[in-house]
């Protein structure tokens, strides 16, 4: 069995606790690897090897950092290939969706490349005589990141290529169900020639992550996970004194209305809900039909999901791959077990496939709801598995009242043909981030990506302008070069203009 430690300092350090926990093979269900959980004392190794490089990287010259990010850029696209097989062997995704996700990391590397021209500063000559003022922003110092284990490189890549080029070194504790990819990712910027130091990982659970929420040398924490562990991290973070960003959880709803293209609302919903075997914070998981199109829009989904391919994502012919866990599948079929209980149809059941010469792996079919209520534990929870809701509302109205009573905002989506019923919608919704036929709407890089309510705690977003504020402060300096022969003298007041 293959043991993974942290990496300090620019060097793969065992783990010291004889602490481990799992790496599975969701496709197989063996566990090939097993990584070291963190004590306090070796987040504090780690926090300290960042702490030591910040004094060299902060003072970096931006040429010398592009430099390094450049050449990490060619490295991660000469990889990816290899890296998106570590996703699948221990995620279980696609290969083809793993590929996507290590291209949709890489955005964020591209924008940390031009991040020179973002860091410029700002400058106001002549605000009173010979006095001019300047504004710039500066590095926080030691920044962390804690990520979840459905995008175990590019949630990662969301954080530190944009902390580091903004001067800061970064400690990244990755979801400890497959941490390889992140391993990998550090490797490659040593080779890039990030300085020893400068990103550092360590593997753990909550012992590592509440270290480093109080670490006095730790100065900003972003998080990714779910709700509950994000608001802890935020209320955790906050009361010691630290910047926090926490992303939580979902539940992302597309409204469907009358004038809609059917089939291609219908592929879109297939694609969002059942990719990544539904485990993707953006997954469309509740479908809002309106009463007049929605028999033929829920058999339309049904009849597509009925035909998707599961197995192995190392296999070419997989469209959807396993869950992360065991127990996560359990706790997905219990969802579908027990919707019919709570007044739902069920259309499509998948609880009972088995994936032949598989037979350990953590698999489960697709499923598809009908008539949901929205009191019940399948529309109310979660449920971060392969589970499509289809919920009727008879009007626009009420489809917006339902998505806006949801406690998360993560993102949303209309799909019609009529331009005012989309702007309305766009304005009007309680999300973060808005599809117009377009179902899972992430943001491209240089925007920023992140929810409302209950799926961001905190006030900045990530990655894009948001993501530049967050790893840097401001500062603004006011200057005046007197003439010597021109003193002021003695003047009690406050300056005026
Ligand atoms: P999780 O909350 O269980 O774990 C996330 C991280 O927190 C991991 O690194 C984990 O080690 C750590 N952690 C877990 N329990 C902890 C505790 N009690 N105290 C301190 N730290 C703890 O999330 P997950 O299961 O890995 O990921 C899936 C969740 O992440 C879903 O809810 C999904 O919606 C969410 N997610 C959100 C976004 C977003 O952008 N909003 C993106 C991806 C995933």
């Amino acid at each position: 069995m293959k043991t993974l430690g942290h990496w300090i300092g620019g060097k793969h350090t065992d783990g010291s606790t004889g602490a481990y926990g799992p790496v599975y093979d969701p496709a197989t269900g063996e566990q090939p690897t097993r990584i070291a959980l963190a004590s306090a004392e070796e987040v504090d190794q780690a926090v300290a090897a960042a702490k030591e490089a910040y004094q060299e990287w902060g003072h970096y010259s931006l040429a010398r950092r592009t430099a390094i990010l450049f050449a990490y850029r060619q490295l991660l696209d000469a990889h990816r290939e290899e890296i998106a097989r570590l996703i699948t062997a221990e995620h279980g995704k696609v290969h083809s969706d793993a590929l996507g996700e290590v291209a949709r990391g890489m955005e964020i590397v591209e924008l940390a490349c031009g991040l020179a021209d973002k860091l410029k500063g700002e400058l106001s000559t002549e605000v009173s005589t010979r006095v001019d003022v300047s504004a710039i922003r500066q590095p926080l110092g030691v920044v962390t990141g804690i990520t979840p284990f459905n995008f175990p490189a590019m949630v990662p890549l969301w954080m530190f290529p944009l902390a580091i080029a903004c001067g800061n070194t970064f400690v990244l504790k990755p979801s400890e169900k497959d941490p390889s990819a992140a391993y990998r990712l550090a490797e490659l910027a040593a080779e890039a020639g990030l300085p020893d130091g400068v990103l550092n990982v360590v593997g753990g659970d909550k012992v590592a992550v509440d270290r480093l929420l109080e670490h006095p040398d730790v100065s900003a924490v972003s998080f990714v996970g779910s709700t509950p562990i994000a608001r802890y991290v935020q209320q955790e973070g906050v009361r010691h004194g630290k910047r926090v960003q926490a992303l939580g959880g979902a539940k992302n709803h597309m409204l469907v209305l009358p004038d809609a293209d059917l089939d291609h609302a219908a592929d879109n919903a297939v694609n969002a809900a059942y990719g990544s075997a539904g485990e993707r914070c953006m997954a469309v998981s509740v479908v809002v039909a309106i009463d007049s199109v929605a028999d033929e829009l829920v058999d339309k989904i049904a009849e597509r999901a009925r035909n998707l391919r599961i197995g192995p994502g190392n296999d070419p012919d997989s469209e959807m791959g396993p869950l992360i866990t065991a127990e996560h599948r359990e706790k997905v079929a219990g969802y579908v077990r027990g919707a019919a209980d709570q007044g739902a149809e069920v259309v499509v059941d998948g609880t009972a496939l088995s994936v032949s010469g598989h037979e350990q792996g953590f698999f489960l079919g697709v499923s598809l709801l009908d008539k949901v209520r929205p009191a019940s534990d399948a529309y109310r929870d979660e449920i971060f598995g392969p589970v499509l809701c289809v919920v009727r509302a008879e009007t626009y109205d009420e489809a917006l009242a339902l998505i806006n009573n949801s406690p998360w905002g993560n993102g949303t989506a209309v799909f019609t043909r009529d331009g005012g019923a989309a702007r309305r919608f766009q304005l009007e919704v309680e999300a973060g981030m808005v599809g117009v036929n377009v179902p899972i709407p992430v943001p491209v890089g240089h925007h920023s990506f992140g929810g409302w309510k209950d799926s961001l705690f905190g006030d900045l977003h990530v990655y894009g302008n948001d993501g530049i504020a967050f790893y840097t402060r401001g500062k603004v300096i006011t200057t005046r070069w007197p003439d010597p022969a021109d003193s002021g003298g003695i003047n009690l007041g406050f300056p005026r203009n």
